[in-house]
């Protein structure tokens, strides 16, 4: 293995993980982030955030989450043991609440008033606004009107938690225009508000600090495999969409030599049409978002469109780190699409009793399908993002009556 995971903090003082991250955007902005970054550090290091933070984790979130053997579903398919480590069990049902409370504490001890962000499904709306209601902070969130036609229950929990949702009635009224609306305010009162980003994307500092709020994730699992079976997992599985849930469990194993490291994305429709979101598979290294990565862009650099069943994984480009992974060799990026998405939801849910978010459901069925190639010494430890909840109604919708759901 390379060497660069070993010896080399990442990313370097310029957030750079080798030649991805760092920062290109406006001079404004860049006096802003290097505040933020400059705060992060200093809080990093000091004890009483750290103790305050995971005091929340456990007292708040409910961690440490539980790790499973999925005993059921390993006999069923006849191959490898999987494991899933339940990030769907805490409080607002994903992972994205661990990076949020952070955020919100950061931005509490800098004196900030309001959190602001974009959202598309209303994922990281509601981990934000929740972070906010329980910190003391105003939270305004940016979301295309498109948007909040189609997530009408995230836009009523964001309500009720006490943010401000507001329209975005430009352009084609989703995500991208929410994330431009979103930076036009911030740079409004860049004093006063705090961007709050929900990946480990963007500019620098946040690919390192996102990063390090999901690190608990994969510390606990490390520690929780190896009491429950005497040894580490052969295999470790998440789903990729900016990347915060996948380098949130893979940083405690990338250490590991013995351990293969999946990172799935979503090949949605097929991954010779355009529908699809596999920014590491057929992506190539681009700047977009005031950051270097892999991205899916069009010959002038443009982002181009993309397309997944789970709305939280169709981002066109993708966390720095996972770039500088894929060229080591040390994590093997692979896709799953729909309809093999669609499958492992209603497996999971009808041989173990969980029914999982449909973006956590691509590394299920990745796994699922690994597991039918190995035998039953080998393990597979998949992280399990989020639960279902959000997904039923769509799911109920479009796939119920191929499944017997009458
Ligand atoms: C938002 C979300 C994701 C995708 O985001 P990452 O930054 O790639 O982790 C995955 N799973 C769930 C449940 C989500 O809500």
């Amino acid at each position: 293995m390379s060497r660069t995971l070993n010896d080399i903090p990442l990313p370097d003082s310029k957030g750079y993980f080798g030649e991805y991250g760092g920062s290109y955007i406006p001079e404004v902005l860049q006096k802003v982030m290097d505040e933020i970054t400059e705060a992060y550090l200093q809080i990093k290091q000091d004890k009483s955030f750290q103790e305050e933070l995971q005091s929340l984790y456990r007292h708040y979130v409910g961690r440490p989450s539980a790790l499973f053997h999925a005993r059921n579903l390993s006999k069923k398919i006849g191959g490898a043991q999987i494991y899933l480590k339940r990030e769907d069990l805490n409080h607002t049902g994903a992972h994205k609440i661990n990076h949020c409370l952070g955020e919100a504490l950061l931005a509490k001890r800098m004196g900030k008033e309001i959190l602001i962000a974009e959202t598309g499904a209303g994922q990281h709306g509601v981990a934000l606004a929740t972070a906010a209601a329980l910190v003391g902070l105003e939270c305004h969130i940016y979301m295309g009107e498109v948007d909040i036609a189609k997530e009408h229950p995230n836009v009523t929990r964001m309500k009720i938690l006490g943010a401000k949702v507001i329209p975005v009635t430009r352009g084609t009224r989703t995500l991208k225009d929410a994330v431009d609306a979103a930076f036009e305010a911030y740079l409004e009162d860049p004093i006063r508000q705090i961007y709050a980003i929900g990946s480990v994307v963007g500019p620098h500092p946040f690919p390192m600090m996102v990063r390090d709020f999901q690190q608990i994730v994969g510390t606990e699992a490390r520690q929780q495999f190896l009491e429950m079976t005497g040894r580490l997992p052969d295999n470790l599985v998440a789903c990729v969409g900016g990347g915060s849930n996948a380098i949130g469990i893979f940083t405690a194993f990338l250490n590991d030599e013995s351990v293969s490291i999946y990172g799935v994305e979503p090949s949605g429709r097929g991954l010779t049409g355009g529908d699809h979101a596999a920014t590491l598979s057929l992506g190539k290294p681009g700047i977009m978002h005031g950051f270097r990565s892999y991205m899916l862009q069009d010959e002038n650099g443009m982002p181009l469109p993309v397309y997944s069943v789970a709305s939280g994984l169709d981002y066109p480009g993708v966390g720095p780190q996972h770039s500088l992974l894929k060229d080591l060799n040390r994590v093997n990026y692979v896709t799953a699409g729909d309809k093999d998405t669609i499958d492992a939801f209603f497996e999971l849910s009808r041989v173990e009793g969980i029914i999982p978010a449909l973006e956590s459901c691509h590394a299920v069925a990745y796994a699922m399908e690994l597991a039918a190639t190995l035998s039953a010494e080998d393990t597979i430890l998949v992280n399990l993002s989020g639960r279902g909840d959000k997904d039923l109604d769509f799911v109920m919708e479009n796939y119920g009556k191929d499944y017997g759901c009458e």
